[in-house]
């Protein structure tokens, strides 16, 4: 039996997404066909886009559906100029890659924005500038000040980009009330299927568009819409919305074992804000890829640094920011949580970990006997 904890990478599909989006593929319609089984087909995607928008607190036509949160990401940068644009040095690679040469703004040592650094990079940027700050980190959970962000970005006649893909469903957002212009977010870590996302737009913050040869999307992203994705979509966010959300419980418990299995854990961003379900650690001296090899084999699934893209497994970008020293990076692991988790599953991670970490964390040297 394969216990899962790995919900940052992906979060399995929830019953309801399956099942719309098993029902939307039957449809057969294309929603930009004037006839009848078009027509149904555009009911499901407009629907969707309603659905969407209230988990977010955005109004309907903010919602811009895409392939998925990188696809959103990639679609608020396009066409900038990477001289207005500042992105806080643990963004996402969908949008570090996505601006190359924008200036960074620096972190603390627990992952969290230097205001004071971003504020000095305000001074100095031109015009329309573009802050891309995520709401929460991907690896470590934490936090990031983005009402604090945005009253800085606002001041200085900036415009904001939050990546909310894995804060949407976690916290409370309210994109109306927070005021960033742009925000996005992903089907597959909501429980819906992956393939799909969105870009919240909010009213006259211009876009370029990254996908042409269509007036999809109110021409912002051209092609024929990913009907049963977009559906699933919609099914996983009204669930999410009426799901009760998981507190801290099962994160604590994690964490406090983890501390009697292995005293010389750091936990990343302990003592700050940070998702109920993310814990990035590291043991000192235990390689995270090892330990996550001998946790597969023992049926347990985590991540090393982030799992995103497939086979990555060089040290993350994220704990170079925070200033994590060069032989303790590459010992991260990433448990995360989710709605499938249950106690048993951290009772089995903890005691699979207790078997591996015996095995890998260096000996103390043998005292001479005299
Ligand atoms: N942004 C963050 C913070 C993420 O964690 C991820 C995926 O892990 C993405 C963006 C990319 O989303 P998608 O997989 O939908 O392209």
């Amino acid at each position: 039996m394969t216990v899962y904890l790995d919900h940052n990478a992906t979060t399995p599909l929830r019953a309801e997404a399956r099942e719309a989006a098993l029902r939307a593929l039957d449809v057969g319609g294309n929603p930009s066909s004037v006839h009848a089984a078009g027509r149904a087909a555009r009911k499901i995607i407009e629907d969707a886009r309603e659905t969407v928008a209230a988990l977010l607190g955005a109004r309907a036509d903010e919602v811009v559906f895409t392939s998925g949160g990188t696809e959103a990401a990639n679609l608020a940068l396009a066409g900038r100029d990477a001289a207005a644009v500042i992105v806080s040095a643990v963004e996402h690679p969908c949008v570090l890659e996505a601006a190359p040469g924008a200036a960074r703004a620096p972190v603390d040592a627990d992952g969290v924005i230097d205001l004071g650094a971003l504020e000095a990079l305000l001074v100095d940027a031109p015009a329309e500038t573009l802050v891309c700050v995520m709401a929460a980190n991907n690896e470590t959970g934490a936090v990031q000040p983005i009402a604090d962000v945005i009253e800085l970005a606002k001041a200085h006649g900036a415009r904001v980009f939050v990546d909310a893909v894995q804060a949407a469903g976690r916290l409370d957002i309210n994109f109306a009330a927070m005021g960033a212009d742009y925000m996005s977010v992903s089907s597959h870590k909501l429980g819906g299927p992956a393939g799909a996302g969105a870009l919240l737009v909010r009213d006259g913050a211009p876009v370029s568009r990254l996908v042409r040869g269509g007036g999809q999307e109110r021409g912002l992203r051209a092609g024929t819409e990913n009907l049963a994705g977009i559906a699933g979509f919609a099914a996983a966010c009204a669930a999410v919305q009426t799901a009760p959300r998981a507190g801290p419980e099962l994160r604590d418990a994690l964490e406090q074992s983890l501390r009697a299995v292995a005293p010389d854990v750091v936990i990343f961003a302990e003592g700050r804000e940070r998702l109920n379900n993310t814990t990035c650690f590291a043991s000192p001296g235990v390689a995270g890829e090892t330990a996550l090899i001998a946790l597969d084999l023992e049926g347990v699934c985590v991540s090393y640094g982030a799992a995103c893209s497939s086979g990555k497994t060089a040290p993350s970008h994220v704990l170079r920011a925070m200033g994590a020293a060069d032989d303790l990076a590459p010992c991260a692991l990433r448990v995360s949580t989710g709605w499938t988790t249950t106690m048993a599953d951290i009772e089995a991670f903890l005691s699979a970990f207790e078997t591996v970490y015996a095995r890998l964390a260096p000996r103390a040297p043998l005292a001479a006997v005299g």
